[in-house]
């Protein structure tokens, strides 16, 4: 079959058109002079981009079915323009052996909305007491490359170490949920004036900081590299940018709701706005843009965290820790990032798409749209704009902290492969 999607701008910037054929870019036109193709895509006032990659989704399946599946959350993926997704380890079973790793990767290929690019787990069971068998994942059907706890922090420096030695031999990376244990016992918000006058238990900055900057350390004493997860502070940004400017091997993500929402919305006590890191101040908000828009912070990743209703429409303390992502992840950068003129589209697609693949050595996406290149490409109305209903999105959970809200910009197709995942807005 072959597409061709007419009077598209690529990264914004001068019209073409684009056709696709066996899975690839087949060819780049002048606009309205591309052969007539089996689809006619009309493109006009969109942008093109090379589909977003997450490093960072959590799909609940195997075991939470009942919040998300490898189906539903892969729609919610190709819906956000996605056309791959790291699915963390921390599933039930946890994604520590290469029988789980390879069943996780063949249900996202059966889904077929994107590829699914399972997280190995970093130890046993996410016990941090012993190393899971990152090796036998890495050389399974799936390809492991790369390893976390996420939702846990590997606090034990020695075993961090040999995480990180270990990880060398197949040019793997160790993506830390930075989070030191004892600093954040029953912690339920950022730590702070607020913290207080709520009577929430704080969850202090010096935690998620304290854990980067061993963990750079280590990275530069073993020479291997470091991911960080959703950072969140100004004061990781600037350890991030000290560690970088060291020559030390470490990337780091931030996630959307850590670049547009703070901690005021506790005062809600609504738990659609409890997350794992917190919510932070307007500073620190204002810290990872410009660290997000200079480079050092490399990648935007969802955090994309469904709950079942019943972990989340309760108490604030009772409430689950996280929050939907994949469905409003672009537009969020486009509010924050493009429209204040922040990053160009050339940088969302560095940050969303390039970055992320080349982090998690995902050799066909993330590549530039030209012949040749695998057709993994997303569509863009940046002037769209729209309504979050909570009900009208593809996962099976409804907690999303944008309900109501108006959202700048919007995906209205998606290409796998060549094969259009989303048309018009919707699945196709
Ligand atoms: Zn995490």
């Amino acid at each position: 079959m072959t597409v061709v999607v007419r009077n598209v701008a690529p990264y914004g910037e001068g019209s073409v058109d684009l056709t696709f054929a066996d899975g690839r870019v087949a060819g780049v036109h002048a606009p309205g002079t591309a052969p007539a193709g089996d689809q006619e895509v009309d493109a006009s006032g969109l942008i093109a981009l090379p589909g977003l990659v997450d490093l960072h989704t959590h799909l609940r399946e195997p075991g939470r079915e009942d919040a998300e599946t490898i189906e539903s959350g892969t729609a919610a993926a190709a819906l956000g323009g996605f056309t791959a997704v790291h699915a963390m380890a921390n599933t039930q079973p946890v994604a520590d052996t290469a029988g789980v790793v390879e069943q996780v990767w063949r249900r996202g290929q059966e889904a077929g909305y994107c590829d699914v690019h399972p997280v190995g787990a970093v130890t046993v069971g996410l016990a941090g007491e012993r190393l899971a068998e990152l090796g036998a994942m890495a050389d399974s059907a799936a390809r492991v490359r790369v390893f976390s706890d996420d939702g846990i922090c590997v606090s034990d420096a020695v075993l961090m170490r040999r995480a990180l030695e270990y990880v060398k031999a197949f040019d793997g990376v160790i993506a830390q949920h930075a989070q030191e244990p004892r600093l954040t016992e029953g912690a339920q918000m950022n730590e702070g004036e607020l913290s207080g006058v709520l009577g929430l238990h704080g969850w202090p900055p010096v935690a998620e900081e304290a854990i980067i900057a061993r963990d750079v350390l280590l990275a530069e004493h073993v020479g291997s590299r470091v991911h960080i997860c959703h950072l969140s502070t100004r004061g990781s940004v600037d350890i991030i940018r000290w560690a970088k400017g060291r020559g030390i091997d470490v990337t780091a993500e931030v996630t959307p709701h850590h670049l547009i929402l703070t901690e005021q919305l506790a005062t809600t006590y609504d738990p659609r706005y409890k997350v794992n890191p917190p919510l932070r101040t307007a500073d620190d908000v204002e810290a990872v843009r410009e660290g997000l828009a200079d480079g050092t912070i490399d990648i935007v990743a969802t955090d994309h965290a469904p709950h079942a209703r019943e972990d989340k429409d309760c108490e604030w303390a009772a409430g689950a820790f996280g929050m939907l992502g994949l469905q409003t992840a672009l537009s969020v950068v486009v509010e924050t990032m493009v429209d204040t003129g922040r990053l160009t589209w050339r940088d969302v697609a560095d940050r969303m798409s390039i970055a992320p693949a080349r982090i998690g050595r995902v050799h066909d996406q993330g590549r530039p749209l030209e012949a040749g290149e695998p057709a993994n490409v997303v569509l863009i109305d940046p002037s769209a704009r729209w309504h979050v209903d909570p009900a009208a999105l593809a996962s099976r959970s409804r907690n999303t902290p944008f309900e109501g809200r108006e959202m700048s910009g919007r995906v209205v197709a998606t290409f796998l492969h060549g094969r259009p995942t989303v048309l018009n807005g919707a699945l196709a």
